[in-house]
């Protein structure tokens, strides 16, 4: 067989290109530029992947640059998640950099472009700029200001930057084509006024940047090589280059690719921070966020986030990702590492009548573990009261039902087969414990006989067990998305699922009690658990449900 050696996407393929040409001295130098106005989520993941993967992959550098253009959104508790989560990643920057350390320069810049006669101060409001700039299909008509000379444009600008002018009564422009089918070019403001401190240049500046005009110097200042970004900037690389172009400086490559967009949940910085500030959800990392901390909490390990990011690849064009494929990776990840063990999410007692109430059988049984070749085993009690899954037993059994019901026999699991020989309801006919017998011969192993069951249950001795709080978490949104037409609208709080949150007091075999923060486990039928790293206690764990084993979700749609 060979081996596969194509690039593994159209960006790789650029990268190499670029590589094989010497076009930058065999550099490739990326950076990951998070605006600081919220935590990351797994769509940032997949641009860490990215911009860290192809620096890991082709000997290049990665920075990690905090785009700190916006002082009034933006805060140091940002600042830190976002470098904790890119570290939880996997991955470590060659340089932590700031749009803010390049503000001098950019100003200089600024003035330049003004010499030039390519800027000029316009005193319109935004309504009027808005109104100048016309439409997809309407031309723009020029500012009256426009035309000023470059010495009139210096000292406003100067005097803008000294504080003499109110917030949106002037911004500098570039000076481009208000006709320019490119919308983007019709004379794109550069700076505007914030009389906002800055968390990093406190009350130096009262004018700021705009991302334009920031970033790709930015990058040029930096020396990047591929300056990679999501879609929606498509529209804004004829003028990342013109101002490269006209300041006559080093120019990187912008490349865009298609932004990762999960059904069933929100992904805009804007929304998760609307659910943290209205309280529909615990805060930036409640396990239900599709933002890393979230994540983490819940018990998704890092590398099933980089293994995703493998397999949706990177493309040209949007589309959203099933939920569920999401899901499929996380098991794959745990499948292999997460050792298995027995827990009752919801406990219905069985009492095993030829059992005595002092008597307790022991089971040395193995955590069964893929990849491990020597396991670990844990003792686990058999006792006359123990607990069973509520939907293991039916009073009245449907066909192919082959768990507990009155006179049928199961498997305990890693025990011995028992068989029902009887049920009690309360008064409104819930049932409240089942009866059963065992049969001693089969403890630890097959029936002599040779009979076979169809069902094996699991279950915990109600008086070696334990209780522990668990919790599962399903979607955010009951709908696959949130409006995808109007990204913008916030109308998504009212298709909130209501139930994507549920706790439950399962009792779990003593074996679980011990369960270090942080440890993951397959609770065998019922998915896989981490054991919250900080609200479980020795001898008390809490446990985020990470999955369920199969698509369990999907059952609970709304039809
Ligand atoms: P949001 O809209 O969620 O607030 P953003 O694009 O404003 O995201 P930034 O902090 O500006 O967030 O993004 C940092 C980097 O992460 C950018 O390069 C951006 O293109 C990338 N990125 C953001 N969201 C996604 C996503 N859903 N899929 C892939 N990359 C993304
Ligand atoms: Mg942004």
């Amino acid at each position: 067989m060979t081996e596969n050696t194509a690039p593994k996407s159209f960006i790789h393929e650029i990268v190499e290109n670029d590589l094989a040409s010497g076009k930058y001295g065999g550099r490739v130098h990326t950076r990951f530029p998070p605006e600081p106005n919220g935590y990351l989520h797994i769509g940032h993941a997949k641009s860490v992947c990215l911009n860290f993967g192809l620096a890991q992959q082709y000997g290049g550098k990665t920075n990690l640059r905090f785009d700190d253009t916006n002082p009034t959104k933006e805060e140091q508790e940002y600042i830190d998640a976002i470098k904790e989560d890119v570290r939880w990643l996997g991955f470590e920057w060659d340089a932590e950099l700031y749009a803010s350390d390049y503000f001098d320069q950019l100003y200089d810049w600024a003035v330049v472009l003004i010499n030039k006669g390519l800027a000029y101060v316009d005193d319109l409001s935004p309504d009027e700029i808005r109104e100048y700039r016309g439409s997809l299909t309407q031309p723009g008509k020029n500012s009256p200001w426009r035309e000023r000379s470059a010495a009139e444009n210096l000292d406003l600008f100067e005097r803008m930057k000294a504080g003499e002018f109110d917030e949106g009564s002037r911004v500098l422009r570039a000076k481009i084509d208000m006709a320019s089918p490119i919308i983007n070019l019709r004379d794109p403001v550069l700076y505007r006024i914030l009389k906002a401190s800055h968390p990093r240049t406190g009350d130096k500046w009262c004018i700021y940047p705009t991302y334009d005009w920031a970033h790709g110097q930015s990058d040029s200042i930096e020396g990047i090589t591929h300056s990679i970004c999501t879609l929606e900037f498509v529209n804004h690389r004829p003028l990342y280059e013109w101002c490269l172009k006209s300041l006559d400086i080093y120019a990187p490559q912008q490349i865009e690719f298609a932004r990762l967009d999960l059904s069933h949940t929100v992904m805009s910085k804007r929304k998760l921070l609307r659910l943290v500030n209205e309280g529909h959800v615990s805060g930036w990392d409640d396990p239900r966020m599709p933002t890393l901390s979230g994540l983490r909490r819940r018990g998704v390990r890092p590398e099933a986030l980089r293994a995703f990011a493998e397999t949706i690849g990177v493309a040209k064009t949007n589309s959203t990702i099933d939920y569920a494929l999401f899901e499929h990776t996380l098991r794959a990840d745990l499948e292999p590492i997460a050792p298995r063990a027995m827990a009752v999410l919801r406990p219905l007692k069985v009492v095993i009548e030829n059992l005595a109430a002092d008597q307790t059988e022991w089971f040395e049984v193995d955590y069964y573990r893929h990849d491990e070749t020597k396991e670990e085993t844990r003792r686990v009690p058999l006792t006359r009261e123990i607990y069973i899954e509520q939907d293991d037993f039916m009073a009245e059994p449907l066909p192919k039902y082959f768990r507990l019901a009155p006179g049928q026999e199961v498997r305990l699991m890693h025990a011995c087969l028992i068989t029902c020989t009887g049920f009690e309801t309360d008064a409104d006919g819930n049932v409240t414990e089942v009866r059963c017998t065992y049969d001693p011969a089969t403890l630890g192993g097959a029936a002599p006989d040779g009979r076979k069951v169809k069902g094996t249950i699991h279950w915990v001795s109600a008086s070696a067990g334990a209780q522990a709080a668990v919790r599962l978490y399903s979607p955010l949104l009951r709908t696959e998305n949130d409006d995808p037409d109007a990204p913008d609208t916030d109308d998504f709080i009212a298709g909130l699922n209501p139930d994507s949150f549920e706790t439950l007091t399962a009792v779990v075999e003593p074996a679980l009690l011990q369960a270090a923060a942080g440890a993951r486990f397959q609770f065998v039928r019922n998915g896989y658990f981490y054991a919250d790293p900080v609200e479980s206690k020795p001898g008390q764990p809490v446990f985020n449900r990470i999955v369920g084993l199969k698509d369990s979700w999907a059952k609970q749609q709304p039809k």
